[in-house]
């Protein structure tokens, strides 16, 4: 795929603290299985978190529920933004896509982004996933000021 390198997918995927956060508690909070959210944004900035069901109820997989996946996608365009991530856990595995991860990475413009639960503190690490390639992309949390 050279010379393919499409613009838009950022190359740093940047997460307010507060959201962060918030997807850590989602993803602790679905424990021991795998939690599940969609992060929206503009450009390379999140700016809204939605957390989604895993109708999987799985601690190996996950299938966002469509109902609230279909109602989060309407709320995003509402909004004027674009799904930016894919976010879900890994609760006893590393933070790196599985096998069916790769696999069902259908949206190809979207980040995945992966929580691994494995050590006593979270690691979080985002992935572009286009026709099996890998690769990963930097994540900044921003520190808000306190108004
Ligand atoms: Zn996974």
């Amino acid at each position: 795929m050279i010379g393919d390198r499409r613009s838009e997918t950022a190359d740093c995927l940047i997460i307010p603290k507060k959201i962060f956060d918030g997807m850590l508690r989602h993803c602790k909070g679905g424990y021991p299985n795998e939690a599940c959210g969609i992060l929206a944004g503009k450009g390379n900035t999140i700016s809204k978190l939605y957390e989604i069901s895993n109708t999987e109820k799985s601690p190996v997989s996950y299938l966002m529920d469509a109902t609230e996946q279909l109602k989060v996608m309407k709320d995003i365009r509402n909004n004027d933004l674009s799904m930016l991530a894919i976010f879900h856990s890994h609760p006893s595995s590393s933070a790196c896509p599985s096998g069916k991860d790769v696999d069902l990475a259908f949206y190809e413009d979207a980040a995945y982004v992966i929580v691994s639960l494995m050590e006593r503190e979270a690691i979080v690490k985002a992935f572009s996933i286009r026709g099996g390639d890998i690769k990963e992309i930097g994540i900044c949390v921003e520190h808000e000021s306190v108004a």
